[in-house]
């Protein structure tokens, strides 16, 4: 069987790939000096400060050989402005570390590009720098990203206290649940479900808007990426309280609840997955009517799904209040 990514051959050099491929994608920064220099220069404002980040991907780990070059170059930058999003930060270039398999070809570079000169459009992004190599191993890739906050003002982990309300974007599990059909799960959801759930796996959508509008606002935030349950009790340690949430307010879309059914096995499943890349935060309770506008006038989803008290850890309640039994919180690589 020949696979679509099977081994065209790679004949752009390692310089001319950059000149033709990546320096186009350079071209709205001129802190990146067309990618021709040793470094790139970053300008930051006065009263700012840079947020950075880095997310590695490798290939039979976060993606697979036959997934399609864009949608992996841009769930790769993707996952980084989560990270900067929920942080508050403004996300302004990145760049980008390739150690290319022998399988990979110059069509596979070509499409990867083009992911990425999408995403840096929509996001308003540009390419700064990176580095190349060759590897006989999996493809690896690594992005860190830059963003700014005003200075002193990036949004912690650490900061949730006891009497503050508990708050998620979006909906959490539909990419969990993603690429459980990718699996073979779902047999006989409608293709609208499974096209809508494979894409919140393969295509994650940062809050890069809403995140700098949380400034002033959260005590505390994180993006949802190893789970649910998983990330609230990072901040629950960060910030030593305990979170409680309560179940039945984890907002779980129509389509997840199509492949998983209704009910509390759905939540936990859906709490516990991870690839979510929605933003999870607390903030005074008092100030609920300001996130409900922040909702609004976003057009994001934020639902208040539990509090913050004294204690320890990240706690998951029935209807009664009475702590469900998590089995296994989230992702971990090893
Ligand atoms: P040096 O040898 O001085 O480290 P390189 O030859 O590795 O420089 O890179 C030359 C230029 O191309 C630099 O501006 C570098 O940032 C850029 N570059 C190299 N690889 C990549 C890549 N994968 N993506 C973006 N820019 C790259
Ligand atoms: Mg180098």
């Amino acid at each position: 069987m020949t696979s679509s990514n099977s081994n065209p051959p790679r004949q752009l050099g390692e310089f001319a790939m950059i000149a033709k491929l990546f320096a186009p994608l350079a071209a709205n920064d001129p802190g990146a000096f067309g990618l021709t220099d040793d470094a790139a220069a970053l300008n930051v404002p006065s009263g700012q400060e840079l947020v950075v980040t880095k997310d590695m991907l490798v290939e039979g780990v976060h993606f697979l050989r036959d997934d399609p070059p864009d949608l992996v170059a841009r769930k790769a930058l993707r996952v980084n402005l989560s990270d900067l999003a929920a942080k508050g930060a403004t996300p302004k270039s990145y760049l980008l570390g390739l150690s290319l398999a022998p399988w990979i070809g110059d069509a596979w570079l070509a499409r990867f590009a083009a992911g990425l000169a999408d995403d840096q459009k929509r996001f308003a992004v540009a390419l700064i720098g990176g580095d190349t190599t060759a590897t006989t191993g999996p493809l690896t890739l690594s992005i860190t990203a830059f963003g700014t906050v005003p200075s002193g003002r990036m949004i912690r982990r650490k900061g949730a206290r006891p009497r503050d309300a508990v708050f998620v974007s979006g909906s959490i599990g539909d990419a969990g649940a993603g690429l459980a059909v990718l699996k073979g799960e779902g047999v006989g959801l409608s293709d609208f479900d499974r096209s809508a759930l494979i894409s919140r796996y393969q295509l994650p959508e940062p809050r890069v808007s809403l995140g700098p509008q949380l400034l002033g606002l959260a005590s505390s935030a994180l993006d949802v990426s190893d789970g649910l349950l998983a990330d609230l009790d990072h901040i629950a340690k960060m910030s030593e309280v305990r979170i409680a949430v309560d179940a039945a307010k984890i907002p779980v879309s129509r389509a997840t609840q199509a492949l998983w059914g209704q009910g509390p096995d759905t939540v936990l499943r859906a709490a516990t997955a991870g690839d979510d890349y929605e933003i999870a935060f607390t903030a005074p309770a008092s100030d609920r009517k300001r996130i409900e506008d922040l909702s609004r006038t976003s057009g994001v989803a934020i639902v208040e799904i539990g509090r913050v008290e004294a204690g320890s850890g990240a706690h998951l309640l029935d209807d009664r209040g009475k702590s469900i039994a998590v089995p296994r919180a989230g992702f971990t690589h090893f």
